[in-house]
């Protein structure tokens, strides 16, 4: 077995069995998905560490055991559409695209976004779609979506993100007033009208930045 592959079975052992994750799509998904071809040269050792890695542009690429809780809570089926908001290092993206046929995702910052685009096409993630723009306003010509995913913290749950939900959908987004702890909420579309909303967790992200989210330099809306 590679080096690589060795430490990915341990992070599926130890990090994600053994905090009694046991969603078996989603472990697969982990469990195939390269995170050392997403980390930056220079943290490639670190690559299954059980923490957060920094990223360019002052970002970060969540902790694996995050992405699996986020991801499971998403309730993947293959012939979902997904949306990601955040992009990062695509790391997440490809993990959804190893479920699902269609996902979409957008990440503000341009370098980013063009690294992660080249990163998902190297490791062949041909089925997901990467954009640079404001991921608070969605991505309208591509609605709507089974499952939403936000990698970033935002003050309240984006009004158009809702919209964007399929009847039934799922959106799972860290939220909160405070920049640096939020509440892991899972948002359901019940019917056209009607949401429900499961709390999930203390987390901790990087500031979701946008029309719907904190203003730029993470100052709070005025
Ligand atoms: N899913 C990523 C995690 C990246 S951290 C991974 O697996 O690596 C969250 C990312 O959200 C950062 O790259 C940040 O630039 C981005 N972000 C913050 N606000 C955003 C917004 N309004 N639209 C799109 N991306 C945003």
């Amino acid at each position: 077995m590679s080096h690589f592959k060795k430490l990915r079975q341990q992070m599926i052992d130890e990090q994600l069995k053994a905090r009694g994750l046991h969603d078996q799509t989603v472990l697969n998904a982990l469990g195939k998905v390269p995170r050392e071809a997403f980390t930056p040269a220079d943290l490639i050792g670190s690559a299954y560490r059980d923490s957060p890695l920094p990223i360019e542009e002052n970002q970060t690429i969540s902790q694996p055991y995050i992405v699996a809780l986020m991801t499971a809570a998403l309730e993947l089926k293959p012939d979902h559409r997904v949306l990601e908001v955040g992009t990062g290092s695509g790391y997440a993206a490809a993990v959804l695209g190893e479920i699902c046929e269609n996902v979409y995702t957008i990440e503000r910052h341009k370098t980013l976004a063009d690294t992660a685009r080249a990163r998902l096409k190297e490791t062949g993630y041909t089925n997901v779609q990467v954009k640079h723009g404001d991921g608070t306003l969605g991505w309208v010509e591509q609605a709507p979506f089974d499952a939403i995913i936000v990698a970033a913290g935002g003050p309240e749950v984006p009004q158009t993100l809702k919209e964007q939900l399929a009847i039934g959908g799922r959106m799972v987004i860290p939220v909160g007033q405070s920049l640096n702890l939020q509440k892991l909420v899972r948002v359901r579309r019940i019917s056209k009208d009607e949401y429900k909303t499961e709390d999930l967790g203390d987390v901790r992200f990087v500031p979701l930045v946008g029309a719907a989210g904190w203003q730029e330099e993470g100052n709070e809306r005025s």
